[in-house]
């Protein structure tokens, strides 16, 4: 089969739902027994997101291979229930440097480099990998930012010399918008609309759907008056109000005949009948009244929760099939140091500290794992969560006082987390770290094997610090259990506390294999914890 093209771009503002509007989209033709691809195209410079701030991008989402990448990513692993590869997302920057790089060898033999053909080529390139490394049929590419933006012109040039080059009835480009409200006159505009549209026909691509995103319903008419101005059937112009559910928004999209629609203009029939009966289960289930759990989740990115996105649903995985609704109760770990926001984790049933770099907030975290161990309180600690754990008991269980992790005091006397050995001799910051799936051997009789239930795991990896073995047995005598262990038994992989309901840490990041309908085990335990001690 020739391999069909979905191509999403934004327009009026981002942040309006393009990337889950893609991953549901996805779902659709999946069920319809269609093998598919996504890529996120990220039209900005840096290599990858790995090197930058969470405030800048949220969190990064981390894949099988060890690819650092944008958290859309993480919405297409969790909706279409796919492993994803570092041909999935790729930026200017990743583009740039394979274009310079051949530059530099004098694959060019001379000649000017140019961004056509030269850049638009390498993004053809790249789009073309998705479908060769996956054998997908139907490949869905998202383009980051919104269109107009200086930055993401060389994207949509690439996408529509594509167009021509497998054909026109081949792809389908979607146009994500947003449709403001004026609050005077409670009016809600399409003229925003209308203009990115035509943005969007000024350099040569006229879209097939658009998908007006509101927050209030969007009356009909207004999709009229879209498909009038904007030349699009009215039965493609797709009215998608927010959602008061996540996991809703693929059957908002099937309701409206998006799947069917989508394959009838690719010139495909679906192969068999979506199933969208789990998902409906699964919506009804979130809606249903349900008692409260409520999890502290101890960081120092708290104000923006995006940064620990894959976290906050895995805690909403977990909880939904514990049968409870998880209050999730942002504390930042900063304000635990200046005595703030303690009231907030003493109301909680459980406590999570994430992952994290730095030192701002370290101790609030700390602490925040001292109180957790002597109060008794569930806590799941995070790759960086874990290592404070270790810290925390190595400090006040075996009176080490100035324990620490050697990333945020390197003269320490007891390192009891510090830099892995390979990690040494490393001066670049991108993609260096300890990345991507490692296997894990779990300690018989250990919650950690309680919880999975099987003797060896896979788990995805971020970070460059590890428990130092030096200090192993100290530990093991006090209490602590390192019930998940690397194959050859030298790294550390999960530690837990013995005299404890539930004190679980994983050097790993289980949040990023927490799927709606498969809860991650180790969030399973947390939260089942946390219900019990709801209950009490
Ligand atoms: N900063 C820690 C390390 O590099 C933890 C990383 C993380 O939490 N992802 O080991």
């Amino acid at each position: 089969m020739t391999t069909k093209y979905l191509f999403f771009t934004g327009g009026v503002v981002s942040s309006v739902g393009k990337g889950v509007t893609a991953a549901a989209t996805g779902l659709l033709l999946k069920e319809r027994g269609f093998k598919v691809a996504v890529q996120k195209l990220d039209p900005y410079i840096n290599v990858d997101p790995g090197t930058m701030s969470p405030y800048q991008h949220g969190e990064v989402y981390v894949l099988d291979d060890g690819a650092e990448t944008d958290l859309d990513l993480g919405h297409y692993e969790r909706f279409i229930d796919i492993r994803l590869s570092r041909v999935s997302n790729f930026t200017t920057g990743q583009v740039y440097a394979e274009v310079i790089a051949k530059e530099r060898r004098g694959d060019y033999l001379g000649g000017t480099i140019q961004v056509i053909p030269h850049i638009t080529n390498e993004i053809k390139r790249r789009v073309g990998l998705a479908a060769k490394e996956t054998g997908a049929e139907i490949v869905i590419l998202e383009i980051g930012g919104t269109v107009g933006d200086i930055e993401s012109q060389p994207f949509l040039e690439a996408l529509r010399q594509l167009r021509n080059e497998v054909g026109r009835e081949n792809c389908l480009f979607i146009h994500v918008t947003w449709l403001p409200t004026i609050g005077a006159t409670g009016e809600m505009k399409t003229k925003p609309t209308q203009h990115s549209v035509a943005a969007l026909r000024s350099i040569g691509i006229s879209p097939n759907f658009i998908i007006a995103r509101a927050d209030d319903p969007i009356d009909e008419s207004l999709c009229e008056k879209i498909a009038l101005f904007c030349d699009v059937e009215k039965k493609a112009v797709i009215p998608m109000e927010t959602a008061g559910v996540l996991y809703e928004v693929p059957l908002m999209l099937e309701k409206r005949g998006v799947g069917d629609l989508m394959l009838e203009k690719l010139g495909l029939t679906p192969k068999q009948k979506p199933n969208m009966k789990p998902w409906e289960k699964l919506v009804a289930e979130v809606r249903k009244p349900k008692p409260t759990v409520k999890i502290a989740l101890v960081g120092k990115y708290v104000e923006l929760q995006d940064a620990y996105m894959s976290v906050r649903e895995a805690v909403k995985h977990a909880a939904l099939a514990n049968g409870v609704e998880a209050d999730i109760a942002w504390v930042h770990s900063a304000d635990l140091e200046k005595d703030k926001g303690w009231d907030v984790v003493q109301s909680a049933d459980g406590v999570i500290v994430p992952g994290g770099f730095g030192s701002r907030g370290i101790e609030g975290k700390i602490l925040a794992a001292r109180y957790a161990r002597e109060k008794k309180v569930p806590y799941l600690g995070l790759c960086l969560g874990m290592q404070v754990m270790c810290v925390e008991f190595a400090r006040n269980v075996l009176d080490m006082e100035d324990a620490n992790s050697s990333e945020f005091d390197r003269a320490t006397d007891h390192p009891v987390i510090d830099l892995m050995l390979d990690q040494r001799s490393i001066t670049d910051m991108g993609g260096t770290m300890r990345l991507g799936l490692y296997p894990c051997q779990l300690q018989k009789d250990t919650k950690a094997a309680a919880a999975y239930g099987v003797s060896q795991v896979d788990e995805r990896h971020r970070h460059r610090f590890e428990f130092n073995n030096a200090y192993r047995e100290q530990f093991e005598k006090k209490g602590m259990v390192f019930s998940g262990l690397s194959p050859d038994g030298k790294l550390v992989e999960i530690a837990e506390l013995a005299d404890h309901p539930y004190m679980v840490g994983s050097q790993f990041h289980p949040e990023f294999l927490s799927r709606p309908m498969t809860p991650h085990p180790l969030f399973m335990g947390l939260v089942k914890a946390a219900k019990e001690r709801a209950k009490k």
